[in-house]
């Protein structure tokens, strides 16, 4: 069995807090390490959420402080996300493979997702980040800074930033790469960081790209045969949290399709990662998505479980 799986872990895969996140791993990677040791070859895209919020925080407040600091973009913020949940991702599953006698080696690729300059989410920023300010406060950051400010449901003024669809991922080459060598390759880490192209050159730019869409589209790139986006739910349900809840074992695209128009699935959470797997089964002949949870992830591979979507 050499499948190639291209697994999008949820932010329940990292807690919250630095000590939240280096227990977490510890799951994640005893999981990962059961599929590595049945031949699987396994490319792990994170969210960030979390982690790029409390290193935008630092940079924000250590900015207040002292006007020597400069203001860090979020890009950058991104960048810093990836190197440090990747580190505590690779300790965690090298760990895992030392105890278990696995001889694979694992790394992290600071990944950058190319964006279409005039994708129409950079004309309404959508995407809060960081923190909450007060009118007047957010009026002279927008003068000195150009962000974009929106109340956020009585809590004050927050930036937005714009959520572009990814259209390829830079480093996918080195990404095919490493995995077709047997290694486990962390990539794309919080959606990857947001980069555009003009006259041949890489510019980065202050946007969130969403995890799982990001995920679908590595998984497309790099050829994977299976999509996965572990999640804190075992299933996709339809009816979710009604008393006629149904979860769902192995859909068609158009099944899923039509749940979507039927507004099964929450905007912010389950509808993004149902429309990521229908693009991902799309993508190309025999191609299969799940959605299943960390727990359930081994068995959901091996054998019939959680919601699998396919053509
Ligand atoms: P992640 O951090 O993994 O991206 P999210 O919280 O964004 O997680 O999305 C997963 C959540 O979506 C589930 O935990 C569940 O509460 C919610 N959800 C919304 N609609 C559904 C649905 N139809 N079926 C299952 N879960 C759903
Ligand atoms: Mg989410």
């Amino acid at each position: 069995m050499d499948k190639q799986l291209v697994i999008a872990l949820g932010g329940n895969a990292l807690g919250n807090t630095p000590d939240e996140q280096k227990q977490a791993v510890l799951a994640a990677a005893s999981h990962i390490a059961s599929l590595v040791k049945n031949g699987y070859k396994i490319v792990i895209v994170h969210g960030n959420g979390p982690q790029v919020g409390m290193i935008n925080l630092a940079f924000e407040l250590a900015y207040k402080q002292n006007s020597k600091v400069s203001a860090m973009p979020f890009a950058e913020c991104c960048a810093m996300s990836q190197g440090y949940i990747g580190f505590h991702l690779q300790n965690a599953l090298q760990n895992a493979f030392f105890t278990q006698g696995i001889t694979t080696h694992v790394s992290t690729a600071i990944t950058q997702v190319i964006v279409n300059p005039h994708d129409p989410a950079f004309q309404r920023p959508t995407k809060p980040v960081g923190l909450f300010y007060t009118e007047a406060s957010a009026r002279e950051i927008r003068k000195e800074r150009g962000y974009t400010f929106v109340e956020d449901s009585g809590r004050g003024f927050r930036r937005v930033v714009p959520s572009p669809e990814p259209v390829d991922i830079k480093e996918k080459g080195t990404i095919r790469c490493l995995m077709e060598n047997g290694d486990v390759v962390i990539a794309c880490g919080g959606g990857g960081i947001p980069v555009y192209r003009e006259n041949g050159m890489l510019y980065s730019v202050d946007a969130v790209i969403d995890k799982d869409k990001a995920a679908a589209k590595l998984a497309e790139v790099i050829h994977a045969d299976i999509f996965i986006i572990l999640t804190a739910v075992p299933s996709v349900a339809i009816n979710f949290g009604k008393k006629n809840q149904k979860w769902l074992g192995r859909i068609t695209i158009d099944e899923a399709q039509r749940y979507i128009e039927e507004g099964h699935f929450a905007p912010g959470s389950m509808l993004p990662k149902v429309e990521a797997a229908i693009r991902f089964v799309k993508s190309g002949p025999g191609r299969e998505a799940i959605i299943t949870s960390l727990e359930n992830a081994y068995k959901a591979v091996t054998e019939e479980s959680g919601t699998i979507i396919c053509s």
